[in-house]
């Protein structure tokens, strides 16, 4: 189905802006290969535009930062509402970009960036901004928890819309204001995004909305007029946004990629009709195109053929498909240079000696799109490249490990540090070991990120934290006043 959304203006200042030039971004279906539509694409002149409005928002004396915290509560809650009516837009726009099954879309984009927002909403009515404590040398100090200022929100394409509102929620209760980039992959359900906005009547430029390339993002990154900057997306473009943010003295918070084990333990339970939604959810999530998947299986040698065979049987039943259709459980890679890479993988996990138990090409059935049957590995160690690598496509490679100490010494022995699962017939066990796994989040027999607790990983998988109270504080500073 074409689409054909146009959009030839940008969300800035509360108003819809013309862009500075006739650059456009024409996003393409990855289960068709059509387009889909095009919206201006931001450049530099953009960006300024975009920042100088969330800049004088935040500096409004009597504007956002400003207002009483039930205050803005009561206009991130309107805000909810209005995206909460937009549910249907968002989720065939999120699906027919980036080829996310729309039965997956309804559960992770639509509804749950909602959650997020009337969980930090409600959050401001716990949460005191100011106190006072008796001073160790006479006097008094009021302690005050300040906004920190103007947000660059910088997000990916692969959860674009619950990846935006990690950063928004926590930004918009701390009375942040923002420029969201979103990447040129998605960029028309940012548009859905700014009509909610409008219609929830926020206050001009308390977020500002510009699509553009890298290189945008990297002008915006260095913004003089930016004071901190919230990153998703690959560990190559962290680094460099964490180095220049370091050079700038600038605070960041970096989101990044992952390569997180799923631990299987020798009491185990396999059966699929049991474990497989929790299976699916934490190893091949939206096209195993998902940050935080346990894409290393880790399995006890004196059962390693069972889990081969449950893992194939498990992948090998999911049904491939237009990510439009409501029984498809793994669309297409987001793009075809996506594809080319998962493929370039697939080709190194063969030439290393790994058997493919399941799929390794592309569906027979296909003749358009960007698809990769989901497939499985057996035979290499943590050492193959696709064991260390972070592949971002549909691919498992099942590990043996001798012992729980050897499980948790391969778990930690990877680059990455963000999430990872333990399978357990004994959830007190499974907790035992997921605290030796050294990653910023863990689940025992399941693995959904909880709004209420922090979200992030160690090592290269980035720095600080995005949900839970843990994420409000990121968009908060200190000021101590002795008095
Ligand atoms: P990417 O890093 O290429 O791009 C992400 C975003 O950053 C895009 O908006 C892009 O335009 C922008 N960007 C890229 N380089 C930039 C720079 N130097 N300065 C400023 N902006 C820049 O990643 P991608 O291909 O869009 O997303 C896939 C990657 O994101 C995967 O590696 C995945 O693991 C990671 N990811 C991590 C998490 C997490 O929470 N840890 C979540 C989702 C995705």
């Amino acid at each position: 189905m074409l689409l054909s959304i146009v959009y030839d203006k940008f969300f800035i200042g509360g108003q819809w802006v013309n862009p500075s030039t006739q650059q456009v971004i024409a996003p393409i279906n990855p289960s068709t290969e059509q387009p889909l539509g095009q919206v201006p694409e931001g450049v530099e002149a953009d960006i300024d535009a975009g920042v100088a409005a969330a800049r004088a928002a935040f500096d409004d004396p009597r504007g956002w930062s400003q207002w009483e915290p039930a205050q803005r509560a009561e206009a991130m809650l309107r805000l909810a509402d209005e995206i909460d009516k937009r549910a249907e837009d968002f989720r065939a726009r999120v699906s027919s970009q980036n080829g996310m099954p729309v039965a997956v879309a309804s559960q992770l984009e639509i509804g749950y960036p909602s959650t997020v927002l009337r969980y930090y909403a409600n959050l401001l009515k716990q949460t005191s901004f100011s106190e006072v404590r008796p001073g160790l040398l006479g006097g008094e100090v009021e302690v005050r928890r300040k906004a920190i200022g103007v947000v660059a929100a910088i997000v990916p394409w692969n959860f674009p819309q619950t990846l935006t509102m990690f950063k928004l929620a926590p930004a918009l209760a701390a009375g942040c204001t923002l420029l969201i980039k979103p990447s040129p992959e998605t960029v028309l359900d940012a548009y859905t995004l700014a009509e909610a906005i409008e219609a929830a009547n926020l206050p001009a430029g308390v977020v500002n909305i510009v699509p553009a390339d890298r290189d945008a993002g990297a002008h915006l990154v260095a913004h003089p007029q930016v004071d901190k900057v919230a990153f998703t997306g690959s560990t190559a473009a962290g680094r460099k946004i964490g180095e220049v943010c370091g050079r700038l003295l600038r605070p960041v918070t970096l989101e990044l990629g992952g390569k997180s084990a799923a631990i299987v333990l020798d009491d185990a339970d396999l059966n699929l009709d049991q474990i497989g939604q929790g299976l699916f959810g934490s190893t091949l999530l939206n096209n195993g195109q998902t940050c935080f998947l346990g894409t290393r299986v880790l399995a006890p040698k004196n059962r390693y053929q069972e889990v081969v065979d449950a893992f194939t049987a498990f992948a090998g039943s999911l049904k491939v498909g237009d990510a439009a259709a409501e029984d498809t459980l793994i669309g297409p890679m987001a793009t075809a240079r996506q594809r080319e890479r998962v493929e370039s993988y697939i080709s190194q996990g063969k030439a290393a000696g790994g058997q493919i138990t399941v799929g390794g090409g592309r569906p027979s059935d296909r003749d358009r799109g960007y698809f990769v049957e989901p497939t499985v590995f057996a035979g290499l160690d943590n050492s193959a490249v696709i064991s260390q690598e972070e592949i971002f496509g549909p691919v498992l490679t099942i590990i043996s490990y001798d012992s729980d100490d050897e499980a948790v010494r391969i778990a930690n022995d990877s680059e990455f540090g963000l999430g990872g699962t333990v399978w357990t017939t004994d959830p007190e066990r499974g907790a035992a070991l997921a605290r030796r796994v050294h990653t910023g989040t863990i689940g025992v027999n399941r693995y959904i990120p909880d709004p209420a607790a922090p979200f992030g990983g160690v090592k290269a998988s980035g720095l600080g934290r995005e949900l839970g109270p843990e994420g409000l504080n990121s968009y908060l500073e200190a000021q101590s006043i002795y008095l």
